[in-house]
């Protein structure tokens, strides 16, 4: 059996999501092995819930906090849609930024839908940064609430410094939660060190399966108790629903496995990262980064090849997997909400393709990738004339 990478191709597309870590997919696959649903008493139940238990460490170890302080989710939607929740119904106060995930900002929407004003966003800057001297006074006028921020964005990689946000949300009486999705596993994240009161993560984007994650909520923190999911009150009433077992097992171990490599791994994708980006600046004339390039995830290249239609680049190079816009919203017709608010024009936005690497890749995948992609936008170009 080969890896998940076939050979002769790049994938570089881990913001969409990430090959499975080889200590995730053994985790998930002993745990599918075994019966038992973890709220059962008799003994098969106690070993899936010995499993979860375990997880939870793991998941607790790499945000340090306590275990008691996670909540298991089908993912950073739902992470995302529960803190945003169980804190706005506390607050009636929602800051966030315009180049949030969907699973915030649609969120956001919706919870403020009957009252718009209880909605603010933030400016957010050329380099993509969010300007957080404009959340001090947002909140100056504003009573409580919560302020959501992301702690890097998907797009462009750029980094918002959740602990200054955090300091300006609680000096203002606010809580704050940040969906750190593109964060965990690849940055290390301290709960304690930032302050924050929820954390959304994915374990999907740091090679443990798709379809779990996670909810940190700080203990004490001032929140209501309105779960998404009523029924059989699992994660004591948070999030009812059988436990993922097998789900939550590979999040634990990937998040274990990730602890261990972070430092090693954020550095060689780092060097990977320049490599590729400097070949392609070298070698595509008028191409340009977006983002600020000195507070970014090490993983992420933003690039705008101007007039160059980001599909057709993707369509003439089949054996690069990357992606023009969110993996999300790909498909759709609308251009990336993120590089319009970061002031880029619709057709620059059209014409800008994301490469994100991460744990496994491997320096031939860059070879091969700034090959084809310096290749492709050539051709392109020339059947465009
Ligand atoms: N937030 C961010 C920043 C993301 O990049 C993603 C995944 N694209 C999500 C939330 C949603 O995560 P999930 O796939 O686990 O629902």
């Amino acid at each position: 059996m080969g890896g998940p990478i076939e050979a002769g191709e790049s994938y570089l597309d881990y913001n969409a999501t990430a090959p499975l870590r080889p200590e995730a997919l053994a985790a998930s696959v002993d745990a599918m092995q075994t019966v038992g649903n973890a709220s059962s008493l008799h003994g098969a139940g106690r070993r899936a819930a010995e499993k979860v238990n375990r997880a939870r460490r793991q998941v607790a170890g790499l945000l340090n906090c306590s275990p008691g302080e996670v909540i298991f989710t089908s993912g950073a939607t739902e992470a995302n849609n529960l803190a945003l929740q169980i804190s706005y119904t506390a607050g009636r106060s929602l800051v966030t930024s315009p180049v949030e995930h969907p699973a915030v900002l649609a969120a956001a929407r919706a919870l403020t839908r009957d009252h718009p004003d209880d909605l603010v966003l933030l400016p957010v800057a050329a380099d993509g940064l969010v300007d957080l001297s404009a959340l001090d006074r947002v909140l100056a006028a504003r009573s409580g609430g919560t302020v959501s921020l992301m702690a890097a964005n998907n797009e462009t990689g750029v980094l918002t410094d959740i602990r200054i946000a955090a300091k300006s949300a609680h000096e203002a009486g606010a809580v704050i939660h940040t969906d750190a999705t593109q964060v965990i596993g690849r940055l290390p994240v301290d709960v304690a060190e930032l302050d924050v009161d929820f954390l959304s993560l994915s374990a999907h984007k740091f090679g443990g399966p798709q379809g779990v994650g996670a909810l940190y909520v700080r203990r004490g923190a001032r929140v209501l108790f309105r779960p998404l999911l009523h029924g059989g009150g699992q994660e004591r009433g948070w999030r009812a629903g059988t436990l993922n077992v097998a789900g939550i097992a590979g999040l634990g171990a990937a998040a274990e496995a990730a602890r261990i490599s972070m430092e090693e791994e954020a550095a060689r994708i780092a060097v990977l990262r320049d490599r590729l980006e400097s070949q392609l600046l070298r070698n595509v004339p008028g191409c340009r980064i977006n983002g600020r390039p000195d507070q970014r995830l090490p993983g992420v290249i933003s690039i705008t090849f101007p007039g160059v239609p980001a599909d057709a680049v993707l369509a003439a190079m089949p054996d690069v997997a990357a992606s023009d816009g969110s993996a999300c919203s790909s498909g759709a017709p609308t251009p990336s909400h993120v590089l319009l608010a970061m002031g880029l024009s619709r057709e620059d936005a059209d014409c800008t393709i994301r490469f994100s690497l991460g744990h496994a890749t491997t320096s031939s995948e860059i070879e091969h990738a700034a090959q084809a992609v310096v290749r492709a936008v050539a051709q392109v170009r020339s059947a465009m004339t």
